[in-house]
């Protein structure tokens, strides 16, 4: 097994300092770099070992050969300070500090939304835990809303998922401050915005917060991490993950509590280890996941890993149309290279605002507003095809216009999903 390595980054904020230093001993779930200033989180080491070196962007251990389950607890606090202590943040993939979200509570009434929609393709760790025991998911949603003063809790899941909509069902019957939200089955269901806009039928623009809307939306990973964090005192060490794709042992595994700084390499030996053939490895889900490396260490936020299938050849010249939603430029260059295509030109779909450099928002996530002038566009720039990382229902709409421009059309999410055998994304059917 490789060292464990813990990023100082590794959620929305500032980086943490390191409190130990090279040869001492630590013990799982003892602090080993302190919150930084402005949005800081603690980082606590998941295994009990050696620290090997502390440079200025990780803390690397040697974990001792057994990896014991039990781990320091932390101290007797209140329940956001506990949650602080923690250092609990968005677990959806935002690695935004949970406490920071809870700090505000509501003056009248107010709404804590726990997300269950895991929209993203292939990972399913969120409805496989709902499935497994829901309630510390529930606990954590009572945790919250007490902590905000919030008079309601939504659990906002797809209704595709009986099983967990039944479990869920029985576990908050009760409770009559809780209630069930049935999403559709669409990308981005999950992003705030479109959370909210289905939920309480209200569209944010790009630049607020779910506050505006008397809202707070919390990851379900997060509500049960911040359920054992209250009531176990255990401090944020283990993440759940899907790991999937071109895999030796089955194409979709789901992992319970994956310590924290774990390489990607030792990741997938549990599962089975890799088929030697793959595409790229990603950290993440199909849409916005980012390429990573065997020795890349499992960080907070990491929700899935995920062999793909080796990379079709692209033509010579590929148009790129992007998605504030779903993969960014960079990304998509970086899979046009691996496709071996130029890049002909790059569009924005229409919605996708830039925020701030590098940054875009979408105005109403996954309600297409009309692909066809971009589509039109990239042909003229000289695409011979197009790659698109467009939420499902605009890439409904670009494959009702580029087959009849003559372009093939290649989805970001194509390696992942061709890998796990799933339906790709392109037309839907009414
Ligand atoms: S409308 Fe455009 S920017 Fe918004 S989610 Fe769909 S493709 Fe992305």
């Amino acid at each position: 097994m490789r060292p464990f390595v813990f990023p100082f980054s590794q959620h929305i904020g500032a980086p943490s300092a390191p409190v130990v230093q090279p040869g001492d001993r630590v013990q799982r779930g003892q602090c080993i770099a302190e919150a930084g200033e402005g949005l800081g989180s603690p980082v606590y080491t998941s295994v009990s070992g050696t620290v090997l070196t502390v440079t200025d962007e990780a803390i690397t251990i040697q974990a001792d050969d057994a990896l014991p389950t039990a781990y320091l607890p932390l101290p007797d606090l209140p329940p956001l300070e506990c949650i602080r202590q923690a250092g609990i943040v968005g677990l959806g993939g935002a690695g935004f500090p949970t406490y920071q979200k809870l700090a505000v509570p509501f003056l009248n009434g107010g709404v804590v939304i726990a997300n269950a929609s895991e929209c993203e393709p292939v990972l399913t760790h969120n409805i496989q835990a709902i499935e497994r025991d829901c309630q510390p998911i529930i606990r954590g949603l009572q945790l919250a809303m007490d902590i905000v003063h919030a008079d309601r809790g939504v659990i906002a899941i797809k209704a595709i998922h009986g099983q967990a909509v039944r479990a869920l069902q029985q576990a908050i019957a009760g409770d009559e401050r809780l209630a069930l939200h049935f999403l559709p089955n669409v990308y981005p269901v999950g992003e705030e915005r479109a959370i909210i806009r289905e939920v309480l039928g209200t569209l944010l623009d790009a630049g607020s917060l779910p506050s505006k809307a008397g809202a707070v939306i919390v990851n379900v990973e997060t509500l049960q991490r911040i359920a054992e964090a209250v009531d176990d005192k255990k401090p944020f060490i283990d993440k759940d993950m899907t790991v999937a794709g071109k895999l030796k042992g089955e194409e979709i595994q789901v992992f319970h509590d994956v310590p924290l700084g774990m390489a990607v390499s030792d990741v997938l030996e549990k599962a089975g280890g890799l088929d030697p053939e793959y595409g790229e490895l990603i950290m993440g889900g199909p849409f916005m996941g980012k390429r990573t490396t065997l020795d890349a260490p499992v960080v907070k936020t990491t929700g899935g890993i995920i062999a793909t299938e080796t990379f079709l050849p692209g033509p010579e010249k590929i148009g790129l149309l992007v998605c504030a939603c779903g993969a960014d430029e960079k990304r998509l260059r970086e899979m046009a290279a691996s496709m071996g295509s130029a890049v002909a030109g790059v569009a924005f779909c229409k919605q996708a605002h830039e925020v701030k450099p590098g940054v875009r928002k979408c105005d109403n996530p996954g309600h297409c507003p009309g692909q066809v002038q971009r589509v039109m566009t990239l042909k003229k720039e000289g695409a011979q095809a197009l790659l698109i990382s467009n939420c499902t229902d605009c890439t409904n709409t670009v494959m009702a216009c580029a087959p009849q421009l003559h372009l093939p059309v290649y989805h970001c999410t194509d390696g992942a999903l061709r890998a796990v055998h799933h339906k790709l994304i392109r037309r839907i059917k009414a």
